[in-house]
C-alpha cells in the first residue's frame, strides 16, 4: 500500500471531548523498537494511542509521542489503572506513577482496567478519577471490561457516566448486548484485540474473504471496518509501519448491512476466557 491513508474521523464523547474512530494498541511494544513503533504509528496518522500501567511501556509511549514532533494537544493517550491500585488513595498514587512514566502533564483518557468486583473497590477508584479530572490531570475518564451492572453502580453512586468502555470485541465475540447498553448510555465502546490478536480472520472465513474481494481491501481491513460500522472504536496493535497503515486505511469503503450482519454471525464466544464478573489481575 503506497498512498497515505485518510486520517481517521473523530466522534464526540459524552463529556464534551472527542475521540478518533480508530487507535493504536501497544501491548508488547516495548524498548527502543516499541518507541519506534509509536513514532511510526503517529507518522502514519494515528492520533489515539492505548497503553496501560500493566503493559510496562508507558515510557516508550510517552517518548514516542514526544519524538513524533506532533503537538501534544493533537495526540490522545489512554492509560489504565491496574488491579493492585484499586481504592481512593491507591488510585491517586497509581495515576501519578503512570503520569511520571509517560512524562506528560496530563492524560487524555484514564480507564479502570478491570472491575475486579470481588475486591469491590472500583467505585472508590472512580471517585478518585473524578477528582483527578476536576484537577485537570485527566481530560476524560472511562472504564474497561465493565459489565452493565458495574456501570450501573458507578451511575447510582456517583452520577458520573464513563465516556468509554473498552472490552474484548472481535468477530468471534461481537458483544452485541454490551454495545447496545453502552450506546444507550452514550458510552463509546472500544474494541480490544479487534483482530483477535491477528491472523485468525486473515483467511478462511468466506464472508470476510468475499467482502475483502468485493471491496478491494484486505481481510483485516474488512474486520476493522466492521467494528467502525457497528459503532465501536478498534485499537489494533501493530509494530509494523505497513500494517499500521493498512489498519488505518479503512475510511474509503463501506460494508453492506448484510456483510456486517454475516460477520457478526461468526460469533463463537470469548477467545481468552477472561470474564469480567470473575477475572482478577493485579
Ligand atoms: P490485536 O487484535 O490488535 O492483534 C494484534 C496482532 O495482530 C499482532 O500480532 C499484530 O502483529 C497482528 N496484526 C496487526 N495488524 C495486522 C494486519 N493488518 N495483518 C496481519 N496481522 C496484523 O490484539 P491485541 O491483543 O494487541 O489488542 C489490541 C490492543 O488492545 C492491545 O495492544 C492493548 O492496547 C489493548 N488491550 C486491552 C485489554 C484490556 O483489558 N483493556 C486487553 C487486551 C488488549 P504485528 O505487530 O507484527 O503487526
Amino acid at each position: 500500500m503506497t498512498s497515505a491513508p485518510t486520517p481517521a474521523p473523530t466522534r464526540p464523547l459524552n463529556d464534551g471531548g472527542s475521540i478518533p474512530l480508530i487507535g493504536l494498541g501497544t501491548y508488547g511494544l516495548t524498548g527502543d523498537d516499541g518507541t519506534a513503533s509509536v513514532v511510526s504509528a503517529i507518522e502514519v496518522g494515528y492520533r489515539l494511542i492505548d497503553t496501560g500501567l500493566r503493559y510496562e511501556n508507558e515510557r516508550e509511549v510517552g517518548e514516542g509521542m514526544r519524538r513524533s514532533g506532533i503537538p501534544r494537544e493533537e495526540l490522545q493517550v489512554t492509560t489504565k489503572l491496574r488491579g493492585r491500585d484499586h481504592g481512593y488513595e491507591e488510585t491517586l498514587r497509581g495515576f501519578e506513577e503512570s503520569l511520571g512514566n509517560l512524562g506528560l502533564e496530563y492524560v487524555d483518557l484514564y480507564l479502570i482496567h478491570w472491575p475486579l468486583p470481588r475486591q469491590d473497590r472500583y467505585v472508590e477508584s472512580w471517585r478518585a478519577m473524578i477528582r483527578l479530572q476536576n484537577d485537570g490531570l485527566i481530560r476524560s475518564i472511562g472504564v474497561s471490561n465493565f459489565l452493565p451492572e458495574h456501570i450501573d453502580r458507578l451511575l447510582d453512586e456517583t452520577g458520573v457516566v464513563p465516556v468509554v468502555n473498552q472490552v474484548e470485541l472481535h468477530p468471534s465475540f461481537p458483544q452485541t448486548e454490551q454495545l447496545q447498553y453502552d450506546a444507550a448510555h452514550d458510552i463509546v465502546t472500544e474494541s480490544w484485540s479487534p483482530l483477535a490478536q491477528g491472523g485468525r480472520f486473515s483467511h478462511g472465513h468466506r464472508v470476510i474473504d468475499d467482502a475483502a474481494e468485493a471491496h478491494g481491501v484486505t481481510q483485516n481491513q474488512v474486520v476493522l471496518r466492521w467494528h467502525v460500522q457497528r459503532g465501536a472504536v478498534p485499537i489494533p496493535k501493530s509494530g509494523s509501519a505497513d500494517r499500521q497503515r493498512e489498519n488505518l486505511d479503512i475510511f474509503g469503503f463501506e460494508l453492506t448491512d448484510a456483510e456486517v450482519a454475516s460477520i457478526t454471525d461468526l460469533a463463537s464466544g470469548r477467545l481468552w476466557g477472561a470474564d469480567p464478573a470473575t477475572h482478577e489481575e493485579f
